[in-house]
């Protein structure tokens, strides 16, 4: 436990989700060795493997069971997180876990439902007034491009003294109603896609960011001069698969699969492990492109929701177990 700048208690929220056997893993007559015994545990039971020697039973702030629905997720290890944006705080939610394993099925509806969410909001405080910025970012060996723009040249990401990071010429548009939000994801999806052969290879090294900014000032003030403006920013983040971040350990592999590590994945788990012992000392947020753009929504008072994907299949026990020890970490 800490305290964080604001003097409130921070701590980032981890959830775990447990996604059901997909039909694949069905047909090859995978067992489902992992199961959600209450809201905050996760055990391990292979028969096989009585008496080995990690641990079995794994608890967090919140375990999802595979029949639980994306709504679930995220009243419960998302919302409050994403929602501080209406009260100036920034905050980041991540999806992390192997490919296939749940993360842009977990953040499509998550982004979804809160974007609905603030827009409620909007329609129930007319005393201000706001405005939403849309923009979309992919993260693809340390290359940073925009992903509403069909201009394929890299971002250029720069300190500003008083702004911090900037991503310079990055595309915001914005949000006008819910319509826009789904043809803004589509086009960003398509943009995600172009010129890729090997989609899933892709999208298993690549890291998408979808940022929403919400500027907001009391109507009475508008047009006065210095009214107060509240400025934050919610972070949607489907990383890269985990096992970008794990095949560094096994030294064998080293040389050959030395390519396949991803500095950003690393570095954000360094981040996030020094951050959940407390805010205090060197932080290396500018080892990674993905933690330099994400600092002034990670660090100070801003807040982190990690939800963690996982496979049940006992093929994907070595992953699975991986994404645990992180998740670990990270509470
Ligand atoms: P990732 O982004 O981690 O590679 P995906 O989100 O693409 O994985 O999920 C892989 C497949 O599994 C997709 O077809 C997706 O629809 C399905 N899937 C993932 N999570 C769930 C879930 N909780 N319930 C049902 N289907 C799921
Ligand atoms: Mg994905």
């Amino acid at each position: 436990k800490m305290q964080g700048v604001s003097g409130r208690e921070e701590k980032i929220l981890v959830s775990i989700r447990l996604r059901p056997l997909n039909e694949k893993e069905i047909a090859a007559n995978e067992s489902a060795d992992w199961e959600c015994i209450n809201d905050t545990t996760i055990l391990y039971r292979n028969t096989l493997r009585e008496g080995s020697t990690f641990p079995s039973a794994y608890t967090f702030d919140r375990v999802f069971r595979g029949d639980c629905v994306t709504r679930q997720v995220y009243e419960e290890g998302a919302k409050e997180v994403a929602l501080s944006v209406v009260s100036g705080i920034n905050s980041s939610i991540f999806a992390y876990g192997q490919t296939s394993s749940g993360k842009t099925y977990t953040m499509v509806g998550i982004t979804e439902y809160a974007v609905a969410d603030i827009f409620d909001y909007i329609k129930m405080h007319e005393e201000r007034a706001f405005i939403l910025k849309f923009s979309a970012i992919e993260i693809y060996n340390e290359i940073v491009r925009d992903l509403l723009s069909t201009d394929n040249t890299p971002l250029r990401l720069r300190d500003d003294p008083e702004k911090g990071p900037i991503l310079e010429k990055l595309t915001e548009e914005t949000l006008r109603d819910w319509g826009h939000l789904k043809e803004l994801i589509a086009f960003s999806e398509a943009q995600r896609q172009v010129g890729e052969t090997y989609l899933n290879e892709k999208s298993s090294r690549s890291h998408q960011i979808i940022r929403l900014t919400m500027e907001s000032s009391a109507r009475e003030f508008l047009g006065k001069g210095n009214s107060a403006t509240l400025v934050a920013s919610v972070n949607f983040v489907d990383l890269a698969g985990s096992e970008r971040a794990s095949q560094a350990s096994s030294a064998g592999m080293r040389l050959k699969e030395g390519c396949h590590i991803n500095r950003s994945l690393l570095t954000l788990g360094t981040v996030i492990r020094k951050l959940s012992k407390g805010r205090h000392g060197h932080i290396n947020y500018r080892d990674s492109k993905l933690t330099r753009i994400l600092q002034p929504c990670l660090g100070g008072n801003a807040r982190t929701a990690i939800i963690c994907t996982l496979s049940p299949a006992r093929s994907h026990v070595e992953q699975t177990r991986n994404t645990l020890l992180f998740a670990c970490c990270a509470k």
